[in-house]
């Protein structure tokens, strides 16, 4: 069993991580941007109440957040464990937590703020299937167009310039300071993010000492 907690600043590759390591070791991956993402596509009532937040690149309320991992971890389908992206962000949610679950690592992907526009602005996201793609380093064969669903690849409604300042902002004064509360117990693995996607992973696994070599 794996429990980990991938967290890192916007765009250093904790969905395309936590997709490799789901891969790896049958993990179930809780993204909760995508899941409220995905409420926001579907017209939900919780899409209702967090889209216009979400459009503007600010946290929606800790309730909503830790009610919907709450709600996904009780579904207990993770036999082999799993990894949660987005989660927690704050000081309250990352309370909540650990008063109520276990987690065996938290890997921080360390990236330099430099970096963040320029791959955040490249992201494009399928508008049916919600698959991901990257201008820069995963492009789709035909221009604007999902591989699998034939769909049109648009921006997310959050990735533009005002917003992402926003959650850079966020990410440095709130989440930032739970990631020093995960260190002094000793949970988190730190892993520099601006090498390859596949030596990320790499990097990972052998931090936690789950690498190919046992
Ligand atoms: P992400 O896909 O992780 O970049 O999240 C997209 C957006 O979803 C964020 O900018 C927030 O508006 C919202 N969100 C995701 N996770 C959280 C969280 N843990 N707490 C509050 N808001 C969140």
């Amino acid at each position: 069993m794996h429990k980990y907690v991938i967290m890192g600043v916007q765009g250093s590759g904790k969905g395309t991580q936590a997709t490799r390591l789901v891969e790896a070791f049958d993990l179930v991956h809780i993204g909760v941007g995508e899941i409220l993402r995905w409420n926001v596509q579907f017209h939900t009532k919780v899409g209702a109440q967090v889209r216009r937040t979400m459009e503007a690149g600010l946290l929606v309320p800790d309730d909503l957040v830790e009610s919907i991992v709450r709600t996904r971890l009780a579904e207990h389908d993770w036999n082999y464990g799993f990894i949660i992206d987005g989660f927690p962000r704050n000081d309250r949610q990352a309370e909540f937590f650990l008063e109520s679950y276990d987690i065996d690592a938290v890997i921080a992907l360390d990236m330099p703020d430099a970096e963040v526009q320029r791959r955040v602005l490249s992201r494009r996201l399928c508008s049916k299937c919600g698959l991901d793609y990257n201008l820069i380093a995963d492009r789709p064969a035909v221009e604007a167009t999902c591989d699998a669903c034939g769909g049109t690849l648009v921006p997310r409604p959050d990735d533009n310039p005002a917003a992402l300042a926003q959650r850079v902002r966020d990410y440095h004064e709130k989440t930032t300071p739970i990631l020093e509360r995960f260190r002094r117990k000793e949970l988190v693995v730190t892993v520099d993010a601006m090498q390859s996607i596949d030596d990320v992973h790499a990097d990972i696994r052998r931090q936690l000492g789950v690498d190919a070599s046992g």
